[in-house]
């Protein structure tokens, strides 16, 4: 069986994600909605700022009036909030911040560039140009502006972008449903006993960590035995769910019963991916319910959740830039021996430059907690000190 690319196992499941029906909309509350998608373009309903205002504390002008040295008399003082009267002439306004520029008014300048005198009058110390401080009205966004594009992800900025404008709803899909399932009689979950040849369940950890960041709402089902009986069972109680995540027992090994459950009832896809780590990979339906299954092997659990099945339920969710943010830096290490699968080696960044972790092994889980994130190497590739390649930061793959 040829090794599958990543470009093209992350093509497919890009298209079958975007084939997928979209989910349901609802209406949430700005402080409910964050990591939410927005479901549809939010558009300017007035100019943004709805007037022309002030960006400095100091005084309002008619710009011609003022030259160097000019002194002129204060007719009303403006604070943010409040409504000004028009600008009388031969007169300044002292202005703060926020305030609405008065009408006449073109210019402000700012308070360290004047002189309040002991009549109360004010001097100029230079000529103010026309413009000078002033936000005009609409600068952020005019009527009709979409300000925020449907499928974006809403964050802190977004939300205040939405509250600027004003809304105390906006229009989301609704939460993303993942079954997470663990396989192998080997497991055991932290808090237990272990008994030989156990070990501790962490990919459900990982894995329900991982979800809970995109803003999926989990549906733990545990650790499944390897039991075709059990297997079955569990998975028939199942429902309401918009995909299945399971890892483990998807390689070629004899205790496959998830796999064999899905072949028997659903649909099984079967990837050997040329992918380092993380190579056994499927894909399936069950009661027509996506599953996607992902390697045992901690590691590899992580990297092909983040490369693979991050951007496949993103775009589920209809995020419409599903990829995470990457960028290329210079390696300080040298991959003699080019290798036939993509590899995506565990790296911290020191000074901008990529160190590798000593251990690689797909089953070791702390150099991940010690590294930055994940350097791509392409397959059939070498590098050497120097070389750049893209890094995949975690604090973009696990956002
Ligand atoms: P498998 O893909 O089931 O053949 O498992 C590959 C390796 O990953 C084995 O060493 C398993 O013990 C280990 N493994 C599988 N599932 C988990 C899990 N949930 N947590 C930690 N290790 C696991
Ligand atoms: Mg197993």
């Amino acid at each position: 069986m040829a090794l599958l690319n990543v470009d093209a196992a992350l093509q497919i499941l890009l298209e079958q994600a975007q084939a997928a029906a979209d989910l349901e909309t609802e209406l949430l509350s700005l402080d409910s909605a964050e990591n939410r998608v927005l479901a549809e373009p939010l558009l300017a309903q007035f100019a943004m700022p709805p007037w022309p205002n002030s960006s400095m504390d100091g005084y309002a002008v008619r710009s011609a009036e003022v030259q160097a040295g000019q002194v002129l008399p204060v007719s009303q003082k403006i604070f943010a909030g409040h409504s000004p009267e028009p600008l009388t002439e031969g007169t300044c306004a002292r202005i703060f911040t926020g305030a609405p520029m008065p009408e006449g008014a073109d210019a402000v300048e700012m308070q360290e560039n004047t002189e309040e005198l002991d009549d109360g009058t004010v001097r100029f110390a230079q000529a103010v140009r026309a413009a000078k401080f002033v936000r005009p009205k609409g600068q952020e966004a005019l009527p009709g502006d979409e300000i925020l594009p449907a499928g974006i992800r809403l964050g802190p900025i977004e939300l205040a972008m939405a509250a600027s404008m004003g809304c105390a709803q906006v229009k989301v899909r609704r939460q993303f449903r993942v079954a997470v399932i663990s396989t192998g009689d080997e497991l055991v979950e932290p808090g237990q006993p272990l008994a030989p040849g156990q070990i501790y369940n962490s990919n459900r950890t990982l894995l329900i960590q991982c979800l809970k960041r995109l803003g999926c709402a989990i549906v733990d089902m545990g650790i499944l035995p390897d039991d075709i009986q059990l297997t079955r069972n569990r998975l028939a109680e199942l429902q309401g769910v918009d995909l299945m995540l399971s890892s483990g027992g998807v390689s070629v090994g004899e205790a496959d019963y998830l796999g064999q459950v899905l072949r028997e009832e659903g649909e099984l896809d079967f990837w050997k991916l040329a992918l380092k780590p993380g190579k056994p990979f499927t894909l399936g339906r069950y009661q027509g319910v996506p599953v996607i299954g992902l390697p045992g092997n901690p590691t590899s659990s992580l990297v092909t959740f983040l490369i693979l099945a991050r951007p496949y339920i993103l775009t589920r969710m209809g995020v419409s830039d599903p990829l995470a943010q990457s960028f290329v830096v210079p390696v300080n290490f040298a991959m003699p021996v080019a290798g036939v699968r993509r590899e995506f080696i565990r790296v911290s960044l020191v000074d901008g430059r990529a160190e590798k972790l000593d251990n690689q092994c797909s089953g070791v889980l702390r150099s991940a907690t010690q590294s930055h994130g994940l350097l791509e190497l392409p397959e059939n590739t070498t590098c050497e000190v120097g070389d750049y390649l893209r890094f995949w930061p975690f604090s973009s793959l696990l956002n």
